[in-house]
């Protein structure tokens, strides 16, 4: 069989792969062609189904041997995206499998020529061929962003337990549940120098990838709002292909207040915008104020001049309903649940009122 025709069935194979990663699997997929013809397709699956031998493999053989009602198959080519394992490899050349073909190599656990080549034992080998490398790189890119994902996630959930400091509060979630128009997901931070320990919560939506023509908007509420404000443009911006971007400032919204006044000066706040812009590598970012939000924000594109774009006006789609004040009630509250977790709201007060003074 020629190189192209390899080509073919392993893409069925990968679009088996892109299936189990849809489902939270290990994204492997493979295919059984049996003279000429696809007879079987299997994915990975061994999460879903409690079941440690659900590789891709197996699953296709198991398929295959019923197509062709007989647990020899003869005459069949497997395409699989990984090198496949031990048990696989048993289970081919239980099969008598003619040949294998497999994309990326698996340093770890491959048995076709990386940890150890089971197909080249004289005592085992049923003549079962093997060619490696068949689209290599595409199937190992899969492979990478899925783990890639997953530790991201990992990681997410790990700063989501993360433990609160004792001198601060944490509004609980279900102050925020029924509030209408804010389905996006939460992301936080707790590791930036200037957090010490404190967890920070942010907005994130759109394509992350910086390209030369996308926009990254970097929306700051003013006091005493939080991110809600900015819950009737993040349909809109994201629907234009931008990437919007929206922290909760220490002490509102979702992140962590802490419980004393003094906390808060104007300076780690800009400090901590600052390490939170350099966290998420923003580029090409375009400020948005809202209300006194430029106390905080204001400085960020003088300071940060290689993150920021200078003339952003003439990108903000026509169509944004002006920001308002937050309306009394739920939203405005939300945040706030006590006397304690208010500290951030006199402070600000406070702050500005004695800037005014100067
Ligand atoms: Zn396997």
């Amino acid at each position: 069989m020629n190189e192209s025709a390899d080509g073919h069935w392993m893409r069925l194979a990968l679009a088996q792969a892109r299936a189990a990663a849809q489902d939270g699997e290990v994204p492997v997929g493979a295919v059984v062609v049996h003279q000429g013809q696809l007879i079987a397709t299997g994915r990975n699956a061994p999460v879903q189904g409690h079941d440690p031998t659900a590789h891709a493999e197996i699953v296709a053989l198991r398929a295959a041997a019923q197509h062709l009602g007989n647990y020899r198959l003869q005459d069949c080519t497997l395409y699989v995206t990984l090198e496949p394992c031990a048990m696989c490899s048993g289970a081919m050349l239980h099969a008598r499998v003619a040949r294998v073909v497999f994309g990326a190599a698996d340093a770890k656990t491959g048995v076709a020529g990386s940890v150890l080549n089971l197909f080249a034992q004289p005592q085992l080998n049923h003549q079962t061929q093997v060619q490696g490398g068949v689209l290599a790189e595409e199937c190992a890119a899969l492979l990478g962003a899925f783990f890639r994902a997953r530790r991201c996630q990992q990681r997410a959930q790990a700063i989501a337990r993360h433990p609160l400091r004792d001198d601060a509060l944490r509004t609980p979630e279900a102050r925020f549940a029924d509030l209408p128009d804010y389905p996006w997901a939460p992301h936080y931070v707790n590791d930036l120098p200037a957090l010490a320990g404190l967890r920070l919560h942010y907005l994130d939506e759109g394509p992350r990838e910086a390209s030369h023509t996308s926009i990254t908007w970097l929306c700051l509420h003013g006091t005493p709002a939080w991110s809600y404000v900015y819950r009737h443009w993040l349909p809109v911006l994201t629907a234009a292909g931008h990437r919007v971007v929206a922290p909760d400032l220490i002490g509102f919204g979702k992140s962590d207040k802490p419980k004393k006044d003094s906390f808060h000066t104007l300076q780690w706040h800009q400090q901590v915008l600052r390490e939170w812009v350099e966290r998420l590598d923003l580029q090409r970012a375009v400020l948005v104020l809202h209300g006194n939000a430029g106390e905080c924000g204001a400085q960020l594109p003088v300071q940060m001049p290689e993150r920021f774009m200078d003339t952003p006006d003439a990108s903000l789609p026509a169509d944004l309903s002006p920001l308002e004040v937050l309306p009394e009630g739920a939203a405005c509250d939300a945040p706030f649940p006590d006397r304690g977790s208010r500290a951030a709201l006199r402070a600000f007060e406070r702050v500005l009122r004695e800037r005014k003074k100067l």
